[in-house]
């Protein structure tokens, strides 16, 4: 077999990038506690970046995700959008955003390259918005997603987490949009990341989410997956143009299928997002070493890669939070 495998034969082609552990939100379930920021010089430049890329092309990776902290709050993501559309291999380029600068970058990123676009929504409601994030920016997440769709990024995707007696009594507006307005709505499990205390009694199980939304809106047909390399099971509501996807990393784990690995903002190589396995690239990039040698690294991160992670399992990651990762 050629290619970039694990040790439990899943063939490894998709690549996570974080371009930095800065976000202009605050959102609870995601930055909740408080560690030192990096510093300029701990954060891989774009030509690093492309470099680590070309690498991991070698070994047959495709597709790339830009994500953060909130990548859009990098300056330039469309030039780094730009350098990784000319790494021959390298046919999908995705973002993950928080939406809120949207307006005022997509169309430089989809003329960089940029494909699509996920955008995460928790709620419509302004007070209910500026609970959960930290801030009154839920204006412009809404322009963000028209901004993406305008400039023509297929398909525009909104992520909302769905958090116990917070925002849980939003899911079916949230899948009315599939309908009315052609939203590709992904309802992502809570994934009790950072042992707070309250944590664990915010996951609404994905089963749950659909039950909710089949309650109100009838039963909804599965259907073939929106185009993109994730875990997420799709269903449609009848005559509706848009789609409603369930990501249930906890209740409905699906690291049997897991084609992955991570880049984080300072060059740490991650083979999985749930667990603290890691190994840095950045030191031997920034010391000259070849493109062989990163492949090496690379196919060395994917050999550490568990059978699953154990996040159901008494097991919270410890040594970097969400916006460290990228989600
Ligand atoms: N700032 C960007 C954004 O908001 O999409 C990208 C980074 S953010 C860490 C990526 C995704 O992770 C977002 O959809 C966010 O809602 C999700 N996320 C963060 N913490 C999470 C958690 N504990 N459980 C589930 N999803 C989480």
């Amino acid at each position: 077999m050629t290619g970039l495998f694990d040790t439990y034969h899943r063939r490894i082609n998709y690549m996570r990038i974080s371009v930095t552990d800065r976000c202009n939100m605050r959102c609870i379930y995601c930055t909740a506690r408080s560690v030192p920021r990096l510093s300029h010089d701990d954060i891989l430049r774009y030509k690093e970046i492309q470099r680590i890329v070309q690498a991991a092309v070698g070994l047959g990776v495709k597709s790339l995700r830009i994500t953060g902290g909130e990548p859009l709050v990098r300056p330039d993501v469309s030039a780094l959008i730009e350098l990784l559309s000319q790494v021959e291999g390298i046919s999908d380029i995705s973002l993950t955003t928080n939406g809120a600068l949207l307006d005022k970058y997509a169309v430089e990123l989809k003329e960089a390259g940029l494909k699509r676009v996920n955008i995460s929504l928790d709620s419509f409601k302004a007070d209910r918005f500026k609970y959960i994030t930290g801030t009154d920016k839920i204006e412009d997440v809404l322009k963000g997603i028209e901004a993406a769709k305008r400039a023509g990024m297929d398909p525009v995707k909104i992520n909302m987490v769905v958090l116990k007696g917070i925002n849980d009594d939003e899911v079916v507006d949230f899948a009315r949009m599939s309908a009315s307005e052609g939203w590709h709505v992904r309802y992502i499990e809570y994934m009790p990341f950072v042992d707070d205390g309250e944590d664990k009694g915010r996951v609404v199980a994905v089963g749950d989410i659909l039950a909710l939304i089949q309650q109100s809106l009838g039963k909804m047909e599965p259907c073939l997956p929106t185009k993109g390399n994730g875990p997420a099971k799709y269903y449609q509501l009848p005559n509706a143009k848009g789609t409603v996807g369930f990501i249930g990393a906890v209740t409905d784990c699906f690291c049997a299928n897991c084609n992955r690995f991570r880049l984080t903002a300072d060059g740490g190589l991650r083979p999985c997002l749930l667990e603290d396995d890691e190994i840095d690239i950045k030191g031997p990039l920034r010391s000259g070493v070849s493109l062989e040698e990163l492949a090496r690294l690379i196919q060395e991160a994917a050999n550490m890669k568990r059978e699953h992670h154990r996040l159901g399992e008494e097991f919270a990651p410890g040594k970097r939070q969400m916006w460290q990762i990228g989600g």
